[in-house]
């Protein structure tokens, strides 16, 4: 079968090739026709060259397909539910073992031959391998190919982290950072009943964030200094500071910060901060004074996926999560989308594989 792959030569250089895809579909794996696959700011990583292993190869991981082909012995998604030629389904864009350390432990999120596929295939592509150490789910029908798009990295990687905390009724969290993930999470912790501060410095993102179900906006530009946020938090707060934190900003200096704005005996979930090898002065002694637990979180267990899917079913229209994606390019076009994305012209590039 003919098409076309987006391949990285070396970094911040992108090739769109043409490709003849191999018929044969394995055993127990699922071939996709892409129709849709976004400009994720992990994927800006491996195109800037600051992803640790990732040099060059097809790139691409946050998408949506429909089934072109199905393996022998694929009768069902991974929760189940049957499936046949023509069904829409997204996957899990990492690999689980289920042999390695990691994922005896339950740790799906870390089996350690995750990216085996990487380079190899990728989803800036016409077709997309599921392989069958992937999980993959059936995307319901009310459930738009833009809605479903994200689900298998920003929307999955936002459940798990907040299931990491739990959120009752009345409780509040600051989520620090108005992008993607974390408009995301204003939704996610508003159904769970979560008075919801979010802390951005663009105006147009602070916005959106009440769409997405922001309780209260801090514009870094009227609160600028740590004092200002940390008083304007309290204020919001009854005096306490919040119950919960989220980084989502991707900024080392957030993470300093998110201990000042949660209260004493909180949790402060940090997501934001991927790369290794930036640092930022921080208050051990603060730390363990008000005894806040940091939660770290990379990736997600398969389930989120599925768990994201019925959300977004279930709150269909409520939140303007299609409207997430605000510039659509063709595959001949990766290399524009990945540079407006890189310099920040676009929030998240999205790209119609068949357009
Ligand atoms: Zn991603
Ligand atoms: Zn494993």
């Amino acid at each position: 079968m003919k098409g076309k792959i987006v391949y990285q030569t070396e970094p911040m250089k992108i090739e769109v090739r043409e490709h003849e895809f191999s018929e044969e579909v394995e055993a127990g794996s699922v071939l996709l026709e892409v129709l849709q696959t976004n400009v994720c700011g992990s994927e800006l990583h491996v195109f800037k060259g600051h992803h640790p292993t990732l040099k060059c190869g097809v790139i691409g991981h946050e998408m949506i397909g429909r089934i072109a082909k199905l393996g022998d012995n694929v009768k069902t998604d991974n929760a189940g539910n049957p499936v046949q030629v023509g069904d829409r389904v997204v996957p899990v864009y990492f690999v689980t073992c289920n042999q390695c350390r990691e994922c005896l432990a339950g740790n799906l999120h870390h089996c350690i031959h995750m990216y085996k596929y990487q380079g190899q295939s990728g989803t800036f592509a016409s077709y997309y391998t599921v392989h069958h150490d992937q999980y993959f789910f059936k995307v319901p029908d009310g459930v738009s190919n833009a809605e479903a798009a994200s689900a298998n990295c920003a929307f999955a990687q936002i459940l798990f982290g907040l299931d990491k905390i739990h959120i009752n009724p009345g409780d509040s969290i600051v989520i620090q950072g108005a992008g993607g993930l974390g408009l995301t999470a204003c939704a996610v912790a508003k159904e769970r009943g979560a008075k919801v501060i979010v802390i951005d410095s663009a105006p147009s993102r602070l916005v959106t964030a009440k769409k997405f179900g922001a309780d209260e906006l801090i514009d870094m530009n009227a609160y600028d200094t740590l004092d200002a946020r940390v008083n304007r938090v309290k204020e919001l707060t009854g005096g306490w500071g919040a119950d919960f934190g989220l980084e989502v900003a991707g900024v080392p200096d957030a993470f300093s910060e998110g201990i000042h704005l949660v209260k004493q005996n909180g949790k402060y979930v940090v997501m934001g901060n991927i790369t290794p090898g930036h640092t930022t002065a921080f208050d051990p002694g603060l730390l363990v004074r008000k005894a806040i637990e940091i939660i770290p979180a990379n990736r997600y267990n398969p389930e989120y996926l599925y768990k994201s899917l019925q959300f977004l079913e279930r709150n269909a229209g409520k939140y303007p999560f299609a409207g997430l994606l605000d510039a659509a390019f063709s595959l001949e076009e990766a290399t524009l989308a990945l540079e407006k994305s890189a310099n920040r012209e676009v929030t998240r590039a999205t790209i119609l594989v068949n357009k």
